[in-house]
């Protein structure tokens, strides 16, 4: 997720980069085993070194470089509990599971966003974005990132405060992970912000 110059609360720009290709897929564990590729992937992605693994209250399994505040992991649990929700309302079945997801939490590349609000996100290579209003010069700043969709998980930056955008984060980016096992032609309309498109896409 990134937020452009002039853009109102309301319409903030969420980014997803979808590098599920270069994860193979496993199956989900019990536990909290996390798999090594999917750690391998997150840390290549991110340049960071994972060493912590816990869960949420509700079973999220989060991977992190620092062990996580007790109040980010209700907030990792919130924004699953709200997504989840709508999905059901939509008449979604599938992957509705807090156990489904697996959460990482990477270091922030900045903590500011250009109008100079508190906006921790991480920089990933612009990609698709590149030429785009997201470049920043050969990389973008995301607030989260779909890493893979099985086992499903997706990055986000580390916060020490306004908690409730961890909550509308992960809303987001599980989102993405949501369509792709319930309306696969949705996801694909949605996946790439590049070419238009923001959050929530489920109302
Ligand atoms: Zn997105």
């Amino acid at each position: 997720m990134i937020r452009a110059k002039g853009m109102t609360q309301f319409s903030r720009l969420v980014l997803v980069v979808c590098l599920a290709t270069v994860v193979p897929s496993v199956s989900s564990q019990p536990g909290r085993y996390v798999n090594p590729m999917l750690v391998a992937s997150a840390e290549r992605v991110t340049g960071d070194r994972f060493r912590v693994a816990t869960s949420t209250p509700n079973g999220v399994s989060v991977v992190a470089i620092n062990q996580p505040r007790q109040d980010v992991l209700n907030a990792i649990d919130r924004g699953l509990a709200e997504l989840f929700d709508v999905a059901r309302r939509h008449g979604y079945r599938n992957h509705l599971n807090f156990s489904d997801y697996t959460v990482f939490i990477g270091r922030a590349d900045r903590t500011k966003n250009s109008a100079g609000e508190y906006s921790p996100d991480i920089a990933v290579q612009a990609a698709q974005y590149a030429g785009s209003v997201y470049d920043q010069g050969g990389f973008i700043y995301a607030a989260g990132m779909v890493l893979a969709f099985n086992p499903s998980a997706f990055v986000i930056a580390e916060h020490d405060r306004d908690l409730s955008r961890i909550s509308n984060v992960v809303r987001y980016e599980g989102e993405h992970i949501v369509l792709y096992y319930n309306d696969r032609s949705l996801y694909a309309r949605t996946a790439d912000h590049s070419r238009g498109g923001s959050h929530p896409i489920l109302q």
